[in-house]
């Protein structure tokens, strides 16, 4: 960059390398889990009483971060949905079980999710799902470059067919059409932005159809 020799790095990952070096890449390894070594910033928010960035050895279970970390939901509501990374996340169900998953990257993919950038939204009984992907479809609506036609038409149209919906216009059609638009772009974009946009929309409409349902007229 600049005609400079350039590292690119997470800060993050830097910030891991100091005690590695100071204690070895054993030590490293005897954290977290066989399939995920280390620590990771666990960035938690949405409806938990203490949001906040969390630094704990991969494994950690979704129940642990929100109930011991995060001091459990608002109100003491039921979990509903956790999207363990961010906005570009799979809203992952939160039965029993996925609370006790451990927070590593094989695990979470057993939920049909993914771990990613470990910043976990908790959502309770009292959000709409519908609520949730209007908010991450104007997210990703702005933040796309245009470069390439799935991505730039697709989020477009993504957030003009769930805005018709959160507004009351919406009908049955528009939740069909808006899950197709979303099938449609997956594996279709340059970049991990486009295919992250149509993340939440799929898993919201596929595990939640009834709060698209109640969102619309029939
Ligand atoms: S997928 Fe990436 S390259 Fe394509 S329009 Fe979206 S942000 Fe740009």
């Amino acid at each position: 960059l600049y005609g400079k020799p350039t590292v690119v790095n997470n800060v993050e990952t830097l910030t891991n390398v100091p005690p590695i070096i100071t204690n070895g890449a054993a030590w490293y390894k005897s954290l977290g889990t066989e399939d995920t070594a280390g620590v990771k910033i666990f960035s938690l928010s949405g409806r938990v009483k203490k949001p906040g960035n969390y630094e704990l050895p991969f494994g950690t279970t979704f129940r642990e971060l929100i109930y011991e970390h995060g001091g459990g939901i608002i109100d003491d509501r039921p979990v509903r949905a956790i999207m363990a990374a961010g906005a570009s996340s799979a809203l992952i169900v939160a039965t029993e079980e996925a609370l006790d998953t451990p927070m590593d990257y094989g695990s979470v993919r057993t939920l049909n999710a993914d771990l990613g950038s470990a910043s976990v939204i908790v959502i309770d009984d009292t959000v709409s799902m519908e609520w949730v992907i209007n908010k991450t479809l104007h997210f990703f609506s702005h933040e796309s470059c245009g470069k390439c036609t799935p991505c730039r038409e697709g989020t477009y149209w993504m957030r003009h067919i769930i805005e018709r919906i959160h507004e009351g216009r919406g009908r049955q059609q528009d939740v069909e059409l808006l899950h197709a638009v979303a099938r449609q772009m997956q594996g279709k974009c340059l970049c991990a932005l486009g295919e992250f946009s149509t993340q939440a929309v799929v898993s919201s409409i596929e595990r939640f159809p009834q709060d698209f349902q109640s969102a619309v007229k029939s």
